[in-house]
């Protein structure tokens, strides 16, 4: 018997791609949710403390495990008080509101606040110049960046000091028409696309996501010593100990998102894949960590692979170096 024998598969939930029914899928009989027909949401049970600092006391408000401007639609009530629920939004505002707002629009996911852009910015160069035009949707090639790390520094990733390695990049169009077509139609050959990463804010939301599906399923005895939850609060500068890069371009998924958690060897660890419907990397977040001598196949990333977009594209990634750099 080898060690991956022991390597249970646990849960997955996910939500399938916009226009198809919400579909809830788990493989354990642990009964601790409770659909609500007809809208897509989850309920799970109440927590009663807040699952990030344990505080049980004040005002405890309602966690999505996916941001609810993503579609998630997964709730843990009662679960987060209110100190670090204007941390954890301050992440997903730099990832929803900046990052991701593009995609949230082409994807007409929900917004709670204000509403999502209509006209959308795209930077073409025009002789020597670069030039920006903002285009109606219908119009715009909507692309996205999603960052590639090395495995998870605990799994033997080469986490920094601080931060998190960066060794590559994937871009995706997400929706609206070629990129050479538009950028053609505006008399241009090139287009230039730029995507700026601030702190360690999207690696710090994957560890929300797969903290947040471990308390769900599991329940918060499970994973109270969990260390991730300081690198979810900002405690700790240690993203790339706990999150990486499992396979960099997995095939195509029916759903928009995915979460899976995995357990063995006494690690408990979460596969994520956002806009998993697009071919995007999956990331491996560790909430556990177990024996150092367990290796199962499941956390070998695949082979580096670009995804091709037609030739008139140059992307330009900003890393803040504070915390991430260009392995
Ligand atoms: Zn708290």
């Amino acid at each position: 018997m080898t060690a991956n024998d022991n390597l249970t598969y646990a849960y997955m939930l996910g939500v399938q791609v916009p226009g198809v029914p919400p579909q809830f899928l788990r493989a354990s009989s642990k009964n601790r949710h409770r659909a609500w027909a007809g809208m897509g949401v989850i309920k799970y049970d109440r927590v009663g403390e807040c699952i990030y600092c344990g505080g049980k006391w004040g005002k405890l408000t309602d966690e999505h495990i996916v941001p609810y401007g993503l579609g998630g639609n997964w709730i843990l009530p009662e679960s987060s008080c209110e100190r670090c629920a204007k941390i954890t939004s301050q992440t997903e505002f730099e990832v929803l509101r900046k990052q991701l707002i593009q995609v949230r629009a082409r994807l007409d996911l929900p917004s709670r606040k204000s509403s999502l852009p209509i006209e959308m910015p795209l930077t073409v160069q025009l002789g020597d110049e670069a030039k920006t035009f903002f285009l109606p949707k219908a119009q715009h090639p909507t692309l996205a960046v999603f960052l590639l790390y090395p495995l998870p520094g605990v799994l033997g990733g080469n986490s920094p000091e601080r931060g998190i390695n960066v060794i590559g990049h994937q871009l995706y169009r997400v929706g609206g028409p070629p990129v050479k077509e538009t950028v053609e139609s505006l008399g241009s050959k090139k287009l230039t696309f730029t995507q700026k990463f601030v702190g360690n804010e999207f690696e710090r939301m994957l560890a929300k996501i797969a903290f947040g599906f471990a308390v769900a399923q599991l329940g918060l005895d499970a994973v109270r010593l969990s260390r991730l939850r300081a690198t979810i609060l900002g405690k700790e500068d240690d993203a790339g100990r706990w999150v990486g890069t499992g396979a960099y371009h997995p095939p195509a998924s029916t759903m928009l998102h995915e979460v899976k958690l995995f357990e063995g060897g006494g690690w408990l660890f979460a596969k994520v894949r956002l806009l998993a419907s697009m071919r995007t990397p999956e990331y491996i977040v560790v909430i556990l960590e177990g024996d150092p001598a367990y290796r199962p196949e499941l956390f070998h990333g695949g082979p580096l692979e670009k995804v091709e977009l037609p030739g008139t594209l140059t992307s330009k990634i900003e890393v803040e170096d504070r915390v991430k750099r260009k392995g």
